[in-house]
């Protein structure tokens, strides 16, 4: 269980300026210089447990690239657990969405857990030094708070997770994380009242997350690399006709070589309006609900076909109900009447290549006319992000970091058990361009002005300099 350092592509901070403008890219250069020289020989250290698949992996992946190209001295690590540890921090994770899964955690589950995280944290004590500021992610890190604070190192907790309402099992979630958190220095969510009242509230910060415009998961593609993406990769009728090349985050030419593995009586035809839900294959996201919505209550009334997209599910390893979850999903899916089904795809999208997975959802949402994100809980919502720089309507549910981001006409929000409110709101926005195109691009100036990276590393910046 050694940790693994990972090393993503280094980002050019100019590129991100060419969107963000000269005047945000010298703000962001200087509070870059201003916290170099403060670290002062220090390391700041993202400790998570994933590389790939989901909204954390997905955020450091492309900031460690620009935080290389700043020059800041960062490094990320991931640390890894046995089965019987993912499958704890699984079931902390849903009940600190609100959602109950499995049984009851345990004192067994709680041995379990410290043992797990107190091995990590020792090995990331050997190469993180005191004075060090270490950011632990999510709950599969929290428990190493203890042992790195008494080796002098900063330790910040960074939750991306968070319910509305306070509920029983997220009560029982915090209890069992609450031993291990008091030791941090700071915590960090995505929205204000995720913070659970034991955690002192002058030492939380707020912090949204943020999608990067030039990566290959939202950087501009032209119609034909859209169609030839979506061709190689196997979701739309016809067949690949000719190489889908896209740019890598390093720079270099790309190419799709890896289909999805999808589930189809019939692929849609690249005219065929397309809905779109990108998620992992996670039961609060909700696919299932978007499936029989759409076969129930929007196929009827119109044309459109539906494409699920997640990761293929043998290939995020910190998540052990992707599987099941998937086959749930498949099972919904052959039940439908053949009508719907022949309407509907379930796309598990190849992650052996990041590139390529991220041009591959890119395409996907730009050809979308509607994105959904139906999902029960949401921490943030990064998809929705996506999807709203793309200038695509998107209809959410009313949860968590969706409501800020679709508020004030960005999008639709719909409650998470509203079926015929989410089907009417998808099935106006097919039949209605021009108002789908005036929320798209009011989507797209919110995104562009609170969720671009530099918004997100100013705020981490000025965190951290509290501590230096
Ligand atoms: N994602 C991806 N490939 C997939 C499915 C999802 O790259 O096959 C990405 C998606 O584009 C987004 C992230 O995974 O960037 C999911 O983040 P979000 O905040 O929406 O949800 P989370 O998975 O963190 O709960």
């Amino acid at each position: 269980m050694t940790p693994q350092l990972i090393t993503p592509p280094r980002r050019a901070l100019a590129d991100l300026g060419e969107v963000i403008g000269a005047e945000r890219l010298r703000i962001l250069r200087a509070a870059a210089d201003d916290l170099r020289r403060r670290l002062n020989g220090r390391t700041v250290w993202q400790i998570n447990s994933t590389a790939t698949g989901g909204g954390v992996a997905e955020m450091l992946q492309v900031l460690m690239g620009y935080l290389a190209d700043a020059e800041l001295p960062t490094q990320w690590l991931v640390v890894g657990g046995e089965g019987e540890f993912f499958e704890i921090t699984k079931r902390l994770h849903n009940r600190m969405h609100g959602a109950s899964s499995g049984p009851p955690l345990t004192e067994a589950d709680a041995a379990a857990y410290a043992r797990t995280t107190a091995v990590n944290a020792a090995a990331v004590a050997e190469l993180a030094k005191p004075g060090d500021l270490v950011v632990l992610h999510d709950p599969q890190t929290a428990g190493m708070a203890p042992l790195l604070a008494s080796r002098g190192i900063t330790v910040i907790w960074r939750c991306h997770i968070g319910a509305d309402r306070r509920t029983p099992v997220g009560d029982e979630a915090w209890e069992f994380l609450r031993p291990h958190l008091l030791s941090a220095s700071a915590y960090v969510f995505s929205l204000a009242h995720y913070r659970p009242d034991f955690l002192p509230e002058e030492r939380t910060v707020v912090i949204p997350p943020s999608i990067d415009p030039i990566a290959p998961k939202n950087a501009e593609l032209d119609p034909g690399t859209v169609e030839a993406v979506l061709r190689a990769c196997g979701v739309i009728a016809g067949g690949p006709d000719g190489p889908a090349r896209f740019l890598r985050r390093d720079g270099r030419p790309g190419e799709v070589t890896h289909t999805a593995k999808v589930l189809a009586d019939e692929l849609p035809a690249l005219d065929e309006p397309m809905l779109v839900q990108i998620s992992r294959w996670d039961r609060l996201k909700d696919m299932a609900g978007v499936l029989t919505a759409f076969a129930e209550r929007i196929a009827p009334g119109g044309p459109g076909c539906l494409v699920l997209a997640g990761p293929q599910v043998d290939e995020v390893g910190d998540d052990p109900e992707g599987a099941q979850v998937y086959a749930e999903c498949q099972a919904v899916w052959q039940a439908l009447p053949r009508q719907s089904r022949r309407r509907a795809v379930l796309a598990s999208l190849p992650m052996e290549d990041l590139d390529e997975n991220a041009v591959m959802v890119n395409a996907l949402q730009r050809h979308s006319v509607v994105i959904a994100q139906k999902s029960l809980a949401e921490g943030f919502g990064l998809t929705v992000a996506e999807a709203m720089w793309k200038r695509r309507p998107v209809v959410g549910s009313a949860v968590g970091g969706i409501l800020d981001q679709l508020a004030d006409g960005r999008g639709v929000l719909v409650e998470p058990a509203d079926a015929a409110g989410f089907a009417g709101a998808v099935r106006r926005l097919i039949d209605d361009p021009a108002e789908a195109s005036r929320m798209g691009i009011a989507a797209h100036e919110f995104v562009h002005r609170e969720y671009l990276g530099d918004r997100h590393l100013l705020r981490w910046a000025e965190l951290i300099g509290r501590f230096l």
